[in-house]
This record gives C-alpha cells, sequence and structure tokens, in this order.
C-alpha cells in the first residue's frame, strides 16, 4: 500500500471493510462492472433509482486496498445523489485528485493524499466510473 498520511490510514482502512461488507441488492435497476487492468481492480455495481436518485448501491471489488476504501466510502456518499450529479463524479473526482481541487464528496479528504501517486488514480475512479456507467446503462435499457 502507498505510503498514506498517518491521518488518513484508519479511516481508508475502515472504507475498505465497508465496501467488503456490502451486501447484493435484490433487483437492482442497473448493474455495471469496470476494471482497472494496472492494478488489477474489478469493481462490479449494482443500483437502484427512485425519483431519479440513487436510493441503493452495493458494489463487489477484487482489487488493491485504495480501490476498496475508495468503493466503500462512495457506497455511502453517493446514496441520494440524484443521477445527474452521479454522472459529474468521475471528472470531478478526477479533478480532486490531478488539479488539486477538494474532492466533491464530504469525507472525500482522505483520498487526498492519493494525488502523488498517478498510478493509483485510476483505483479511486473506478467505482464513479463504474456507477456512471450504470446509470447510463439503465438510460439506455429504458
Ligand atoms: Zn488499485
Amino acid at each position: 500500500m502507498v505510503d498514506l498520511n498517518h491521518l488518513y490510514q484508519e479511516q481508508i482502512l475502515n472504507y475498505a471493510r465497508q465496501a467488503r461488507q456490502s451486501k447484493p441488492i435484490a433487483h437492482p435497476d442497473a448493474t455495471a462492472k469496470m476494471l482497472n487492468p494496472s492494478c488489477g481492480d474489478e469493481v462490479s455495481i449494482a443500483l437502484k433509482l427512485d425519483s431519479g436518485k440513487i436510493s441503493h448501491l452495493s458494489a463487489k471489488t477484487k482489487g488493491c486496498a485504495i480501490c476498496e476504501a475508495s468503493t466503500g466510502f462512495a457506497l455511502s456518499a453517493l446514496i441520494q445523489m440524484d443521477e445527474g450529479t452521479a454522472l459529474k463524479m468521475p471528472q470531478k473526482v478526477e479533478d480532486a485528485l490531478t488539479q488539486e481541487k477538494d474532492m466533491p464528496l464530504r469525507g472525500g479528504e482522505a483520498f487526498h493524499p492519493i494525488r502523488a501517486f498517478k498510478s493509483r488514480h485510476t483505483c479511486v475512479l473506478l467505482v464513479y466510473q463504474a456507477v456512471a456507467k450504470a446509470i447510463n446503462n439503465k438510460r439506455i435499457i429504458k
């Protein structure tokens, strides 16, 4: 694991645990899977939408601690977000990593130390890309 600021290390591990405890949801409205070949990460997302907002979100991850942590964080941070905003998250999170903008989600500053590790940015982004892909898949199905 990359050498994270001590303050954030525990938070990252807590988020990773939350990802591993994610329970599948019955009858999801949309699913998607994203891969990060450079790290071997896989994130599979299932979600339900209610009035255009993410009402349920579950994930299965295989991969590094950062990918797991980002997914665990997103599982709670994206709940009740409207789909239009969720579609913008991959770009906003990427900007937070590459342009030193604040993470667009509360509690996301635990991921700021990852900025220094460019090869790990995709590990953080993968879950947001998977959620956006799921929402887009659903739009196609409609
Ligand atoms: Zn990774």
